[in-house]
């Protein structure tokens, strides 16, 4: 009789000895191989949540198949029962009116627990109990079965500490790999703001948080600059900081107030971004629509992968403010040649997309060498800057002034026609005539700058920027060719102009 028995433990701890995905998978294999070793009707299984002192019902193993059920069972009106089970680890029931025993499970659960700004790694112990039932009143249950049932049930324990480890550790593993390959899709794309979608959709799938958000703050970290967001579907909402509603700009204080490693308001997470004591925005993520609970081992991930989001919206920041400091020449405070270039392709291309007009006005300083000569090189880079400060504060926001090279400089009009172009190149001219060099330096004479200028207009004369600058060029030189001081739109001069003549070289 023992060694049959002694048998069928065998084969029950060599059918549980295999690696299971979950808790669940491993019952729904024990369970049935319980009920078939000890000829059983029913097989439950338990949780048991200690601290509400509840018996949540887990799962069910019948004749033919296992399902999945919940029900709580109180415990707490029953001390007796209680402690005989805490005690022996096995226990006959005390509430059915056919044969039934309870056995206890013990197993351990790597877990994380949030203490403070401490996150820290446990071994959680975990209770569950088996309820064994048999419904036939003389199938009771024995106690040489019962120390069988004891030991099938630490067989089961074993198990199920080796599983919940395995899946920790894959879940780690998955975790790990997910956020390598979004470091890599994030160190390769271009631009940064493909980078941070990349990233938040990549984010929003592995973890499948409901909704995850980034907020960008300005450079001094005292403003929320933009909102990048991803939602279940998958979709992208950029939202301006402008326009975020009053409590939401609390938010920042709220954040970064604590100087915590992330904060919790409304069961949101917020994890702020920091790259030393510059605030650069925080990332949020939240399940509020499903309720699900956030996982402590994503939540850590995420923290460690927020640092690196941290730093390349930090790098972007700066390489974002060199270039627009290497956008702007030092001495005039204009935008330069090549920025100028750049959106003058940009206009032309809108231009001729939604057929709008636009007008160049290229303007030189006049007899400036001369200024030079007789007043020094820093009268002379007076002289530029106080015209570049006419230009800055004449135009509309939509003009764009550049420094072209030495003293010449050009405007980009866009929806601005000829007519319309000469009367903003006469108001320059009379501002322009209006600056005098200053008379210490001019024996007392009265010494005003002028300059030339030549405009030509988009579509008429030209639908590329060289054909524009070449027309707007040659008004120019036709200005300066005894004519200095004054200007001339291209269309209403050509005829004049020499066709084999070319403008001044460059
Ligand atoms: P024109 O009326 O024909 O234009 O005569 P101009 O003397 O102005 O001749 P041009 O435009 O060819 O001369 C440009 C001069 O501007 C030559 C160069 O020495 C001077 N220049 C260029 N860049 C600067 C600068 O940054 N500062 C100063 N002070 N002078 C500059
Ligand atoms: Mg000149």
């Amino acid at each position: 009789m023992f060694d049959r028995e002694a048998y069928t433990l065998f084969k029950f701890s060599k059918m549980l000895n295999q690696s299971f995905q979950n808790k669940r998978q491993l019952l729904e294999c024990a369970l049935p191989a319980l009920r078939d070793l000890f000829k059983l009707d029913r097989v439950y299984f338990f949780d048991w949540q200690q601290e509400r002192a509840l018996l949540s019902l887990n799962m069910m193993c019948k004749k033919e198949y296992c399902m999945d059920m919940q029900e709580d069972i109180s415990v707490l009106n029953e001390p007796e029962f209680l402690k005989k089970l805490l005690q022996d680890g096995i226990a006959d029931s005390t509430d059915l009116n056919y044969p039934a025993v309870y056995v206890l499970l013990k197993w351990r659960r790597p877990a994380m627990t949030l203490e403070g700004d401490d996150v820290r790694t446990v071994i959680k112990e975990r209770v569950g109990v088996l309820r064994l039932e048999r419904f036939r009143k003389n199938r009771v249950f024995h106690e040489t079965e019962k120390k069988m049932i004891k030991s099938v049930a630490a067989e089961i324990s074993h198990n199920l500490t080796n599983t919940e480890i395995d899946q920790a550790k894959n879940q780690r593993l998955n975790t790990a790999t997910a956020l390598n390959d979004l470091a890599t899709i994030f160190a390769t794309s271009l631009r940064l703001s493909d980078g941070l979608e990349l990233i938040l959709q990549g984010v929003q799938k592995y973890f499948r948080f409901d909704r995850v958000r980034l907020y960008q703050t300005n450079y001094d970290g005292t403003k929320i600059k933009s909102i990048l967001g991803v939602d279940i579907s998958g979709e992208v909402t950029r939202q301006s900081g402008d326009d975020l509603p009053e409590d939401e700009r609390t938010l920042l204080r709220d954040v970064f107030d604590k100087g915590a490693a992330y904060r919790t308001i409304h069961n949101v997470v917020y994890i702020p971004l920091k790259v030393q004591r510059n605030k650069v925005g925080f990332l949020t993520f939240d399940n509020l629509l499903s309720r699900r609970r956030i996982d402590y081992l994503d939540f850590i991930s995420l923290k460690q992968f927020s640092t690196q989001i941290a730093l390349a919206i930090d790098n972007a920041a700066l390489f974002e403010r060199v270039q627009e400091l290497s956008n702007y020449d030092e001495l005039t405070k204009l935008p330069v040649r090549r920025f100028f270039n750049e959106k003058f392709a940009e206009e032309i291309y809108r231009s001729k997309r939604f057929d709008l007009i636009m007008s160049v006005i290229l303007l030189d300083i006049d007899l400036f060498k001369q200024i030079n000569d007789t007043y020094g090189h820093q009268i002379g880079d007076w002289a530029l800057k106080e015209v570049s400060r006419v230009l800055r504060t004449s135009l509309r926001q939509t003009d764009f002034p550049c420094r072209y090279g030495g003293d010449e400089m050009i405007i980009m009009l866009p929806r601005t026609n000829g007519e319309e172009a000469k009367i903003i190149a006469k108001r320059l001219k009379e501002r322009i005539n209006g600056i005098a060099v200053p008379d210490r330096y001019t024996n007392g004479d009265r010494v005003t700058l002028s300059i030339s200028q030549g405009i030509s207009v988009f579509p008429q004369d030209g639908d590329t920027a060289a054909a524009l600058f070449e027309k707007a060029d040659k008004a120019l030189y036709w200005v300066k060719d005894g004519r200095r001081g004054t200007f001339a739109l291209y269309g209403d001069v050509a005829d004049d102009i020499p066709q084999k003549e070319n403008a001044r070289e460059e």
